[in-house]
């Protein structure tokens, strides 16, 4: 588990609202310290309440056979991060629906606790807090139910539009505007808040409403791009006839004619169209200046990568990721030994922002598409 850097400092920011601001209306005449003590322990629940909504989703989503690859800790919630879609609607209600599930029964679990403490002698401090976890429990099932994706609500309803009408990406913008609207709801909500007087109130409402609105534009752009990128074999975004260096090019032809000429860092090297290694400005330096005319290239190129390296079948979102994880912005497209094209990052964004382009005006009426029927 991984708790974002951000939620430190919410931290902080949750316990002094708690001890300043909470605490001393709920129950008067404690003493300062008690407060800051109860929001203390309230915040820590409050995380620990988190991980618990959080780990119900991953123990669905583990049975269904979707790796959950860590939980970012935010406000109001965690985000677990997938590497994947569900594979289809039904999974992806359940998945949604057992974090509030999980939430309602811890906050079933802490009134029972509170109503046990209630009946005895024990301090006024502990009964509070306890009846204050179990109010923020409930609050995080009830909130994180409103249908405003990517909340939890918001991934139920767009699981019941995907089932009823066999369209991922539809169901993803209908679902997405839920969120929009919610997003923008809090912040107006925040904003009359703020002019009425509650600051500290005015400022949370803001915050949450501006997460859930980025959250909402950024998972729907994550499922568009998905979309578009799944289906586009690296074949039809890479570059044809790359320029490649003969092995015999002397590295004073190389500079001048390929670095100089074609404004790239790094070539690949073919020998018969069979890529045999790649050439950059980093090998060129470790010769001698006064070698470089009679010094062939491939006496200082490097043996190609098997991660700087993708077949033309491979798809564009796979080969995304490739980029992403071994950070070079070009890939040497091989078939069978052979070098068939080159597939830069810029290709695969220039063609990915024309694709949403035409993507976005597209109606919102459902059509078929290949997500159509997937089991
Ligand atoms: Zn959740």
């Amino acid at each position: 588990m991984w708790i974002d850097a951000s939620w430190l400092l919410l931290a902080a920011l949750i316990s002094w609202t708690l001890a300043e601001a909470v605490f001393p209306g709920v129950a008067p005449h404690l003493a300062r310290t008690t407060y800051w003590w109860m929001a203390v322990a309230t915040t820590i629940g409050l995380l620990f309440s988190i991980v618990f909504h959080e780990m119900a989703h991953s123990l669905v989503a583990r049975r269904y056979g979707m790796p959950i690859r860590g939980i970012t800790l935010f406000i109001f919630g965690g985000v677990a991060e997938m590497d994947e879609e569900p594979p289809n609607a039904k999974s992806e209600l359940v998945m949604a629906a057992a974090g509030p599930a999980a939430s309602f029964v811890l906050a079933a679990a802490l009134f029972l606790l509170f109503h046990l403490a209630k009946g005895s002698s024990g301090p006024e401090a502990l009964k509070v807090t306890l009846w204050y976890l179990a109010s923020l429990n409930g609050i995080l099932a009830l909130f994180n139910l409103v249908p405003a994706f990517p909340l939890d609500g918001g991934r139920m309803l767009r699981a019941a539009l995907w089932f009823w009408r066999g369209d991922l990406i539809w169901a993803t913008r209908i679902a997405a505007a839920g969120g929009d609207f919610f997003g923008v709801a809090l912040i107006v909500l925040g904003v009359v808040s703020i002019m009425t007087g509650d600051l500290v109130g005015g400022i949370w409402r803001i915050l949450i409403g501006m997460f859930v609105r980025g959250a909402a534009d950024a998972s729907l752009q994550q499922v568009l791009t998905r979309n578009v990128l799944e289906s586009l074999p690296v074949s039809r975004v890479m570059t044809r006839q790359p320029i490649a260096v003969s092995p015999n090019v002397s590295i004073a032809d190389f500079i001048e004619n390929f670095i100089y000429g074609h404004h790239h860092r790094c070539f690949p090297v073919t020998s018969d169209e069979t890529l045999i290694g790649t050439v950059g400005t980093s090998q060129v330096t470790e010769i001698n200046r006064a070698e470089w005319p009679t010094t062939p290239v491939h006496h200082i190129m490097l043996a190609p990568r098997s991660d700087e390296v993708v077949g033309p079948e491979a798809d564009a979102l796979a080969a995304l990721a490739q980029m992403q994880r071994s950070g070079y912005s070009r890939l040497w497209v091989v078939d069978h030994g052979r070098l068939v094209g080159v597939l830069s990052l810029h290709d695969v964004l220039e063609l990915l922002s024309a694709k949403l382009e035409i993507e976005q005006s597209r109606t919102d009426r459902p059509v078929e598409s290949h997500h159509a029927g997937r089991p």
